[in-house]
């Protein structure tokens, strides 16, 4: 990439994480076998194998429900609840010990910048414990009736984006709330939910209380059609989502889903550019854009268009795309060969149906899966950039004259989990979040979050909120 500065290679060292060889499963507070064809996890950045990870079958997902259930009916349903909280705050001061492990083994198995994974999955996800922890012994203070109970057992499935981050979204209130866990990592990026199996081994967490079962789409659809879990969810494509959906709809089980976006992030002619593009860089290029709330579609008021796009375009020069174990990487590999193949096939009808594709100049490495941040220019609304998610550091750059075209636009969508507004006025941008259908709205910022705040969708990128209050609701039942 062009670069203002040329900097030295800055590369963290993998030595402190031990990969094993190979991976089991981890079902009543012990790794066992799984009777499946084991899966191979590679480095996405250089296309190493990792390791081999066990596959669970039906079978071995009934074995780690039924040790969740024994766990729930005779342990942890039983606890006392402040008990339960200082198990939560054991896990989330080890994660803090261990931070750098998990921060490196991160970036290995899913090409995040060790950046990222050191400065934001790693200390969320402790976050998202400590903040739970807390809450444990405090439910019938929550405004969620007098007495909210569990739910029994919590089928769990998470994508790969942010495959720490996401476990402890889904753990750490299921725990809280006196439920046990089976949870499903992504089949591309599971070794940091082993790791944190033996987080829970060293915090002596009862047995049973977290299961992890490793495996592809079918040992999710295991999880989550297992008749003995009370409680679903999942995070991931709407696709599959619908399909959970379907799967879930006439038993007696609660589901939250947490799907897909194609967030605006809108830019009114009194906003502070520089400011504006610090924020639309981060909106859309954080984590390679594999950001189901990522700012996809860039929304700039017309007076200000050719600025907004002219700077933008100068600072993606200097963005580092690399080596993610690099500390001065800005943007790291695509997590699969698969996402990259879907991030190209959708930046192809890009160009077939008429925007402007510029990407910077410079080379990008031989091996792994990589993708230039990318910028589309003379979108329509019509087009599929425009209305696909992505998943990938390509934005859609569009304009709107009025701030009611602004708020039309912005709505525009199947989709409904985030927005962003950059201005200078207060009123407008309470008035325009006030319009905007989606779950999350940041103003002058983007991509921040916090475990006290609650975080997901309207429309298609499902239902039910992860974090704060709200989030603790889909894990409780308040109806006595
Ligand atoms: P996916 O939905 O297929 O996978 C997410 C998780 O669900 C994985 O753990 C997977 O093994 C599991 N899964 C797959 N099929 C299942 C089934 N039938 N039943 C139960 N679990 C199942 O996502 P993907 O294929 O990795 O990505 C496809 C697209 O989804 C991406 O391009 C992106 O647009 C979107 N996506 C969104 C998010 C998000 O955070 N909202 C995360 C990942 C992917
Ligand atoms: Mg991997």
């Amino acid at each position: 990439m062009t670069s203002l500065f040329e900097y030295a290679p800055a590369p963290e060292s993998r030595s402190i994480v031990d990969i094993r060889p190979s991976y089991g499963l981890f079902i009543d507070g012990e790794f066992v076998d799984g009777t499946g064809t084991p899966l191979k996890t590679v480095n996405p950045a250089t296309e190493e194998v990792l390791s081999e990870v066990a596959t669970a079958h039906e079978d071995d997902v009934d074995r780690a429900v039924r040790a969740a259930r024994r766990a729930f009916v005779k342990t942890w349903g039983p606890m006392r609840p402040a008990d339960r909280g200082k198990y939560l705050f054991r896990i989330a001061r080890l994660l803090q010990e261990r931070a750098r492990e998990f921060a490196v083994l991160e970036t290995l198995d899913n090409g995040k910048p060790i950046r990222e994974s050191r400065d934001v999955d790693v200390p969320l996800a402790a976050a998202h414990f400590f903040y739970h922890a807390g809450w444990a012994d405090k439910l019938e203070h929550a405004g969620l009736g007098p007495a909210p109970r569990p739910l029994g057992v919590a089928g769990q499935v998470i994508p790969w984006n942010f495959p720490l981050l996401m476990l402890a979204w889904k753990v750490a209130p299921a725990l809280a709330t006196g439920n046990t866990v089976v949870l499903k990592p992504a089949e591309t990026t599971p070794l940091t939910a082993l790791l944190f199996a033996e987080i829970c081994q060293q915090a002596d967490l009862p047995p049973g209380v977290v299961n992890i079962v490793t495996g592809a789409g079918e040992t999710g659809r295991a999880v989550i059609s297992h008749p003995d879990v009370d409680k679903v969810a999942f995070t991931g494509s709407t696709e599959v989502g619908r399909s959970i959906a379907r799967a879930v709809a006439g038993t007696e089980k609660r589901l939250t889903l947490e799907l897909g976006g194609k967030a605006a992030n809108i830019v009114f002619d009194d906003a502070p550019i520089d400011q504006a593009v610090e924020g639309i860089v981060r909106g859309i290029f954080f984590n390679q854009g594999h950001v189901c709330c990522a700012g996809s579609r860039l929304l700039v008021q017309e007076s200000v268009h050719d600025d907004v796009v002219a700077s933008l375009q100068r600072r993606i020069g200097t963005l580092r795309v690399g080596d993610p174990m690099d500390k001065n990487t800005d943007l790291g590999a695509i997590n699969s060969a698969e996402q990259l193949a879907r991030i190209r096939e959708l930046t192809a009808f890009g160009e077939t149906e008429g925007a402007t594709c510029w990407q910077p100049d410079g080379d990008l490495p031989d091996r792994g899966f990589w993708f230039k941040p990318t910028v589309f220019t003379d979108v329509s609304p019509a087009h599929r950039i425009a209305r696909d998610e992505v998943f990938g550091p390509v934005l859609s750059v569009m304009t709107f004259r009025t701030p009611d075209e602004a708020v039309a636009k912005a709505n525009n969508t199947t989709y409904g989990l985030s927005a962003g507004i950059w201005s200078e006025k207060g009123s407008r941008i309470l008035k325009v979040t006030d319009q905007l259908r989606a779950g999350v709205v940041w103003a002058n910022t983007f991509n921040e979050f916090d475990p006290t705040s609650p975080f997901g969708g309207y429309k298609q990128s499902g239902y039910g909120r992860e974090g704060g209050r709200q989030g603790l609701a889909a894990y409780l039942r308040s109806d006595s």
